[in-house]
């Protein structure tokens, strides 16, 4: 049953500090310098580059659930960069700088194990590459195009094509056929992170309320006001750090939508997992659009997630996000069609989470209010890495520090806007549909059906970039 519980992640993280309490919620009248909304990886993160860049800032962090506890707790704890996304970045701003972004991403990778190190954090980091499989039996995805391109751009060997032979050596699924396989990539305990960044952040000195919804934020004389139900910060600047939450916010309705994703955990299970090679540690997915993607722990479980929950409309987080019995059993399906060879292998565990869309997939840094307010969101489902990313560039933007990272074009990128309640919400049931039938399709063999290929062609006819 999703959603009566915290995740597998949390609760093992949580048992692991000795069920703490939550931090005070916020009540009365306090000021700070920085507010950030949001106790995820971003909000964190911005925190902690913050308080290294700008010592002696005072910090508010607003958490309305406990840090960690949205989707940085419960997600497939899949770190890496955007190498994939280097195509599309040269898109947008030429290879040089398309270059530099990527490699300012590739740093979350080695800097958030380098990070664990320096303060204690074990959060199980193994660094054993992402390999993407085509597991559509009469497809064959030729990723040449890609390689080709990758190379063109100046960085071959961040991505590497394997057949279906050296993907077998990896995992030895009947369904895998060939791969992409991302060596740079790296797994860690999501929840542990989160907790990690959590309690090294009090130890600096950063003041984190839980238990508090901030609900409004608005001007006060030359500064910013953030409102909760039981009191109010004032402060310089604001990050808005809220992730799937964002199209609740005014002036960010348009600009993103939110989608479920679902987890389970199986019991230990070490003896199959030698039995398919898979002992290394490397993370899985296939090529479906409602992504299945999955990795081992040290105590040999597999976490195996999907994309497969639903649209949200307009802001509301609810229960689809977090309490859809048929988002589980669509991925227990996904895990025997993968998997076949584990049939019989039980559940332990399962949950969900939102994620965030933006037009193009690609995640919004920027600033309103004449720079008094800061936001990052659109991770897209990607965000474990390149939250760090983002909550350095915010820190670095607050603190006007020459970090290199300020100047990416990624700061303040314009991008399409997506179309108004209720017509995004119909919009995005209607091609997800589609999108998930021309799959399902592809999966047993046939042809999708010409109604069927129509919808799931219209974002690309908009302008929208919803496949990766
Ligand atoms: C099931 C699942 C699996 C995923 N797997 C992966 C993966 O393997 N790899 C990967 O890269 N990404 C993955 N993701 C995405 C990844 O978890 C996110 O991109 C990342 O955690 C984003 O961090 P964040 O801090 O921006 O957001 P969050 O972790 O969502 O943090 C935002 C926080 O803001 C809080 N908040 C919202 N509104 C308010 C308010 N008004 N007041 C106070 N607090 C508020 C929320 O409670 C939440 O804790 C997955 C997501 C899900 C749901």
């Amino acid at each position: 049953m999703p959603g009566t519980q915290r995740s597998w992640w949390l609760r093992e993280a949580l048992a692991l500090e000795g069920e703490p309490s939550p931090a005070a919620a916020l009540v009365g009248d306090d000021a700070a310098d920085v507010v950030i909304i949001g106790g995820g990886y971003t909000g964190m993160w911005t925190a902690w580059f913050l308080a290294e860049r700008a010592p002696g800032t005072r910090i508010t962090l607003l958490e309305q659930d406990i840090c960690g506890g949205g989707p940085s707790g419960r997600n497939g704890g899949f770190v890496h960069g955007w190498w994939e996304q280097l195509p599309y970045l040269a898109r947008l701003y030429g290879t040089e700088r398309a270059l530099e972004a990527a490699h300012a991403a590739d740093e979350v990778v080695d800097g958030t194990a380098a990070w664990c190190d320096q303060h204690g954090v074990d959060a199980w980091f193994v660094k054993s590459g992402y390999l993407r499989v085509n597991a559509f039996p009469k497809r064959p995805r030729d990723w040449d195009g890609e390689l080709v391109r990758l190379a063109e751009l100046g960085d071959p060997g961040q991505l590497i094509g394997l057949n279906r032979e050296e993907v077998q050596r990896v995992c030895a699924s009947p369904a895998f056929g060939e791969g992409l396989m991302m060596p740079s990539a790296a797994s860690i305990q999501p929840a542990r992170l989160a907790r990690g960044l959590r309690r090294v952040l009090l130890e600096r000195g950063v003041t984190i309320h839980e238990g508090t919804v901030a609900q409004r934020v608005r001007r006060e004389g030359s500064g910013m006001v953030v409102e909760t139900r039981d009191g109010r910060v004032t402060a310089d600047q604001v990050v808005l750090a809220v992730n799937a939450w964002i199209p609740g916010w005014p002036g960010f309705r348009t600009r993103a939508l939110a989608w479920g994703s679902y987890m389970v955990m199986t019991e230990p299970i070490p003896d199959r997992l030698a039995e398919l090679g898979w002992t290394n540690g490397e993370l899985l997915s296939d090529s479906r659009f409602t992504i299945s993607y999955f990795r081992t722990t040290p105590d040999g479980r597999i976490a195996f997630g999907a994309g497969v929950g639903a649209a949200g409309l307009g802001g509301r987080i609810g229960r689809t996000f977090t309490h859809s019995q048929a988002a589980i059993d669509r991925v227990i399906a996904n895990f025997r069609h993968l998997l076949p060879g584990l049939a019989d292998v039980g559940f332990e565990d399962a949950w969900g989470g939102p994620i965030d869309i933006t037009a193009d997939r690609f995640p919004e840094i920027g600033s309103t209010h004449g720079g008094r307010v800061l936001y990052a969101h659109g991770f897209a489902g990607n965000g474990v890495g390149p939250a760090r990313l983002a909550g350095r560039i915010l820190a670095a933007r607050i603190a006007s520090s020459d970090d290199p990272v300020a100047s990416l074009p990624l700061f303040g990128r314009r991008q399409r806007f997506l179309p108004p309640e209720p017509f995004r919400y119909l919009g995005a049931k209607a091609i997800r549909e589609a999108l998930i039938r021309q799959d399902d399709a592809l999966d047993e063999g046939r042809r999708p059906g010409l109604l069927t290929r129509i919808v799931a062609r219209v974002p690309t006819l908009l302008g929208y970039r919803f496949r990766h």
